[in-house]
């Protein structure tokens, strides 16, 4: 028999042709390899509150280590009920409405591949969270980018344009349609909390055009300078054509637990569980009964949360425009974007790599938040959710950048 040699891309699916692997997480992996700060991928380097950890031990102790119920434990399913009922004043069945996930990051895809159908577009503004292209490209659906503009003068806000964003929903042709727009509030990585105005635009355009709003809100309880966030399933019309995705991971500093959910009306959880339930099962089962804890929490702890990220975000924001950095100040989240045209690179690319080698600090290029890389080409991310002794070393590190 003779032996074919198969083409190397022969065993593979074309979507993977379609997208990268994360630049976040690969400068984590540069990062390690060259023992610089990490301030590239967004994830605190302090400990997790003292209760929260004391209630997932406890839960394993109780052997709660078997599966929970595919689509999330009651417990935490009325916990995210309550807190949508406090925080939004959202009503949610906790039986009908929920979708517990392995993090935000399966209830996205999950939710993408429960919605979507090929032919099917999905909105997104740009810088947009990397995950959302290839979360549209694997549920069949082409992800079209509406821009944010950068502030132009100090301290103001990211804005889009009506106009592209009404034709971005508009678009349709014999075979294809605006199926969802996925809006991302407080924004990752512009910071951007998007404003009641904005919302409701927004809104009136998916009433017009019939799509869907899913709503990545895991930065919710992230906010500065007396921004609020609104929930969009709250602005009138929105409830039955809205999934809000949140999690754990940011609000209560467990990213490595993996616990998120998805709020959707009961046709589209149905439809949510049952890809979640061949996807993963369920999330981590004791996890999820300290997620309940989590969400008991006082309101005293969001304060604290809020106004501690907000001295490290006035903590190296100074220390990266020092070094040459304009910075466009965030309103949430905990990342900054910067532009580096200061410093003379050709890209983004390079110089991340010069800053992760030569000065021991890792960032993530701009461009991977955007579609076409030269349009992140002077821009990188930093993420400040690290103890100030962590934010002090990387403050002396640019130090060294200034002078070279
Ligand atoms: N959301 C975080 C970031 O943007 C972490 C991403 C991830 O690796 N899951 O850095």
């Amino acid at each position: 028999m003779t032996q074919l040699s198969p083409h190397p891309k022969h065993f593979l699916s074309d979507k993977v042709e379609h997208f990268t692997e994360s630049v976040i997480r690969e400068m984590t992996r540069q990062a390690m390899q060259h023992n610089a700060v990490n301030l590239a991928q967004g994830f605190p380097d302090f400990s997790a509150p003292a209760e929260i950890k004391r209630a997932a031990q406890e839960a394993i102790a109780a052997d709660i280590n078997q599966y929970a119920i595919t689509w999330g434990a009651k417990s935490l399913r009325s916990a995210i009920a309550r807190q949508m009922r406090e925080w939004q004043g959202i009503e949610v069945d906790p039986e009908k409405e929920i979708v517990v996930c392995c993090g935000s990051t399966e209830a996205m895809i999950a939710t993408l591949l429960a919605v979507c159908n090929k032919g099917d577009e999905v909105v997104v503004f740009e810088p947009f969270y990397e995950n959302y292209g290839p979360d549209s490209i694997l549920s069949g659906a082409k992800p079209r980018f509406v821009s944010l503009r950068p502030p132009q003068v100090a301290g103001a806000e990211w804005t889009f344009d009506e106009q592209e964003l009404r034709e971005a929903f508009q678009h349709q042709t014999a075979t294809h349609h605006t199926k969802a727009i996925i809006l991302n509030t407080p924004n990752n990585p512009t910071g951007k909390v998007f404003t009641r105005r904005e919302l409701e635009l927004i809104r009136d355009l998916c009433v017009e055009y019939n799509v869907l709003a899913i709503t990545d809100e895991i930065y919710e309880h992230i906010l500065y300078d007396g921004s609020e966030h609104i929930s969009m399933a709250r602005l009138d019309g929105m409830r039955d054509r809205t999934i809000t995705i949140n999690g754990l991971s940011k609000s209560y500093s467990v990213t490595g637990w993996r616990v998120g959910w998805a709020v959707a009306p009961p046709a589209i959880t149905n439809a949510i569980r049952k890809v979640h339930d061949f996807l993963t099962v369920g999330a981590p089962a004791p996890l999820q009964e300290a997620g309940a804890a989590a969400l008991s929490l006082p309101a005293s702890y969001y304060r604290e949360l809020a106004e501690r990220y907000r001295t490290r975000r006035d903590h190296l924001i100074p220390a990266l425009e020092k070094a040459g950095f304009r910075c466009y100040l965030p309103r949430g989240a905990y990342y900054v974007m910067t532009d580096i045209s200061a410093f003379g690179f050709a890209n983004d690319v390079e110089f991340a790599a010069h800053l992760v080698k030569d000065i021991g600090i890792a960032c993530v290029p701009g461009s991977s938040f955007y579609k076409h890389p030269k349009d992140g080409s002077q821009q990188v991310r930093f993420a400040f959710c690290k103890k100030p002794e962590t934010l002090d070393e990387a403050a002396t590190r640019l130090a060294k950048l200034a002078l070279g």
